[in-house]
């Protein structure tokens, strides 16, 4: 992200931008995405005209097939690049008008990969929130449920981990970007879901780590697995840079339209995977 921020010079603070400062982050704040357009190259619109609100400290998912916008939605959030039409609020204020300094000081990213410095687990944990005391870091990695884990390494807290230290699990990996998360305490969490494959216990708990962080922010997440939505406040269905669908999962269902013809294809592909040998029998 940061190799991308230094790419990417064209985003600038304006001379008065102003501080995004919220009193209570753990509450949350509220985004709005109007009428927002996009485009990398002028030929080619991504987003063309995105509309929706998130009231503070509710859970909105971003839904589609790949190459539908998600992930450039996610980053015109972040301020990666600037709107091309339209315009991105939060807390009511025009994202324009802020540093970026304190707009990304107030979102965590659970990305789907974590990068994992080639230094100490604590290093890589602080990293949320660099100069934080020790003990505020394994709180985070409690809370992450990934001190234990962290007892039982070589040097503990001192293991060197990345490329040439400890190499660490998917799921251990996924467990140290909730703690950094929650040591940075955001008002916005950023998750994109990890496409990858964690074994299913696995996945659960981590699940149910991230349900908790979240609890009260203000949550956006990419999700692949529909599962992990069902009890999202929102959720909007994007194909080729428009909403096509919005709602919840239950009305996204009753519309049966493109969210659930993928619901259908997903419960599918897990019943196949589940009676996999017997699938193959039969064909
Ligand atoms: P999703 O996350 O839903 O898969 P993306 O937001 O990554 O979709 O991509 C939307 C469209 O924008 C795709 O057609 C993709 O090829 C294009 N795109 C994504 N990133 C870039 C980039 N950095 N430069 C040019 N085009 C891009």
């Amino acid at each position: 992200m940061f190799d991308l921020l230094h790419l990417k010079p064209e985003v600038k603070d304006k001379p008065d931008a102003r501080s995004l400062a919220p009193e209570h982050p753990e509450r949350g704040c509220a985004i709005e995405f109007r009428d927002v357009t996009f485009a990398y190259s002028p030929e080619r619109p991504v987003l063309k005209g995105i509309s929706f609100s998130v009231p503070a400290g509710s859970t909105l998912a971003v839904v589609g097939p790949t190459g539908s916008g998600k992930s450039t939605l996610m980053r015109l959030l972040f301020r990666f690049y600037e709107v091309g039409g339209g315009a991105i609020r939060v807390d009511g204020m025009d994202i324009r008008d802020l540093t970026q300094d304190s707009l990304r000081r107030q979102m965590a990213v659970v990305p789907q990969d974590t990068v994992l410095f080639n230094d100490t687990i604590a290093y890589n944990i602080e990293y949320g929130a660099p100069g934080a005391p020790r003990v505020d870091v394994e709180r985070a990695a409690e809370a992450a449920e990934i001190h234990k884990s962290i007892l039982t390494f070589p040097k503990q807290y001192d293991t060197v981990v990345g490329e040439r230290g400890l190499k660490l699990s998917g799921g251990e990996k996924q467990r140290v970007a909730i703690a950094r998360a929650i040591l940075k305490n955001p008002a916005i969490m950023l998750l994109d879901e990890a496409t990858s494959a964690l074994d299913t216990a696995t996945e659960r708990s981590i699940q149910g780590s991230l349900s908790r962080v979240c609890q009260g922010r203000t949550t956006v997440s990419i999700a692949h697995r529909l599962s992990t939505i069902v009890g999202a406040d929102q959720i909007i269905v994007l194909q080729d840079g428009l909403i096509v669908e919005r709602g919840s999962h239950g009305s996204l269902l009753e519309q049966g339209g493109l969210y659930a013809e993928m619901w259908h294809r997903q419960l599918e592909a897990e019943e196949e995977a589940r009676t996999g040998a017997g699938a193959k029998e039969d064909s």
